[in-house]
């Protein structure tokens, strides 16, 4: 209201800031927003910030997808008003706040496609049973720099294999993820560690639990901040799923329990199998029975799908096991408060909003409909005679999520629909690109 924007932009002339950054996820959680001149923060934002619905329609490529209420209707507006409590100064940028917008419809409605606005309606529905759900999202990423000679332009950062786990100049000879961990926790993104992958180039950073909303705000934020202060140092962060053919993928492995309205821990019971209560058990049923939908959010494009398989630390099978990395969900070992699944679906690329939401949704039908969870896996997983494959490509994966009526209904019908349509025009574009694999493999010998 127009009391608080006042407040807001005094506080902003206090605080030595003069630009405001209103940021906001769109379909695929890119940023996107405006920047507005703090001193009449109150005016510029009066009712909102007006953008163009496309937002939801444009692909990277620059596509235009007709999804409804789009093109064919004109490409009407949509507003962002931003959500005050988010308000945080940006450490590396001094002067610039950045704030989280939440879109609506021109009518004041809440934009049922907004990927923050789906995940605050499954949020809702656990209101409704007395639970809270917490999560805690797990980022990995490559850093690349400038290669004229590499065929995609691009190398990897302090390239080098075998660094897993290390620390210091070995793997970061430019200090880098040291830069990135100190900015972010500046940033108040509550940031805890960062490690070296598996391959050169290739970090995780890990932010600590907290409300869905949240967690989901700071590793929209954490994604953006990332690919910005590598920025800065010359460098490029990618979060795509699987960049490199010979090294291996990129997790967005995510945390997740849930609370009572005092804060006690539901997922933990010391008398219940594996130490977990009915609820627990209920929640990774419903994971794993929704799956293939899941994939769709968590696993959204179409280089996703190169990432799943075999002996690659990203699960390949529908499966659930006992601190079990070769598992789809993992339940680490820690019991009490602590007591959580760990789901290892999903990769960096997700929108973090749709991908927390499409798992909460997915534990939430899991609880409401009393599902028991299959036997558990035991050993190395990667065995497909035992469990279910995931889907093997993105369109299965959306098919899957389209024929998922439940899970449909608690992220919205208006959101699966745009949704959908959005990844049918990715895949159709796709399915006419020549590809250099195709050339290695027909041009010469065909
Ligand atoms: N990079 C692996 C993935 O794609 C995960 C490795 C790990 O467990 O840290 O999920
Ligand atoms: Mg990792
Ligand atoms: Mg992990």
């Amino acid at each position: 209201d127009e009391f608080a924007l006042r407040a807001a932009a005094q506080q902003f002339a206090e605080d030595g800031i003069d630009v405001v950054r209103i940021g906001y996820s769109d379909l695929i959680g890119t940023e996107r927003g405006r920047d507005v001149l703090a001193a009449r923060f109150d005016r510029t934002v009066g009712d909102g910030v007006a953008f163009c619905r496309s937002v939801y329609a444009t692909s990277p490529m620059g596509d235009v997808v007709d999804i409804a209420g789009g093109l064919s209707a004109g490409l009407p507006d949509i507003v962002v008003v931003p959500d005050l409590a988010t308000v945080r100064p940006v450490p590396w940028e001094p002067g610039v706040a950045h704030v989280i917008g939440d879109i609506y419809n021109p009518d004041g409605s809440p934009s049922e496609e907004s990927p923050r606005q789906v995940l605050k309606r499954v949020i809702d529905r656990f209101a409704e049973l007395g639970m809270n759900p917490v999560v805690g999202p797990e980022l990995e990423f490559y850093v690349l720099e400038e290669d004229e000679t590499k065929p995609n332009g691009w190398r990897r950062y302090g390239d080098a294999s075998g660094n897993v786990y290390v620390a210091g100049l070995k793997g970061d000879p430019e200090n880098t993820l040291l830069a990135s961990l100190r900015d972010l926790a500046a940033y108040g993104l509550d940031v805890v560690a960062a490690n070296h992958e598996f391959s050169g180039g290739q970090f995780e950073i890990n932010l600590w639990h907290s409300d869905a909303l949240d967690a989901a705000d700071r590793a929209f934020r954490f994604k953006s901040a990332v690919q910005e202060i590598s920025r800065r140092r010359g460098k490029m962060a990618t979060f795509m799923a699987k960049p490199f053919n010979d090294e291996g993928g990129s997790g967005f492995h995510i945390h997740f329990s849930t609370a009572d309205g005092e804060g006690r821990p539901l997922f933990d019971d010391p008398n219940g199998a594996d130490g977990l209560s009915d609820i627990g058990r209920a929640a990774i049923a419903g994971v794993l029975a929704h799956a293939p939908a899941l994939a769709a959010l968590n696993n959204p494009t179409i280089n996703s799908y190169k990432r799943f398989g075999p002996d690659t630390l990203a699960p390949w099978l529908v499966d659930w096991g006992l601190d079990n990395r070769s598992a789809m969900v993992r339940i680490p070992p820690e019991r009490g408060r602590a007591s959580r699944m760990e789901l290892r679906l999903g990769d960096a690329s997700a929108n973090p909003y749709l991908a927390i939401a499409s798992l909460l949704a997915a534990a939430y039908l899991g609880i409401r409909d009393k599902l028991t969870p299959p036997a558990k896996l035991e050993g190395y997983g990667y065995d497909p005679t035992k469990a279910d494959r995931l889907p093997s490509g993105l369109g299965a994966a959306i098919d899957a999520l389209e024929e998922d009526k439940d899970l449909t209904d608690l992220l919205g019908p208006a959101f699966v629909e745009t949704f959908v349509a959005y990844k049918r025009n990715e895949l159709e574009r796709f399915s006419h690109w020549v590809t250099d694999w195709e050339f290695r493999e027909y041009a010469y010998h065909l």
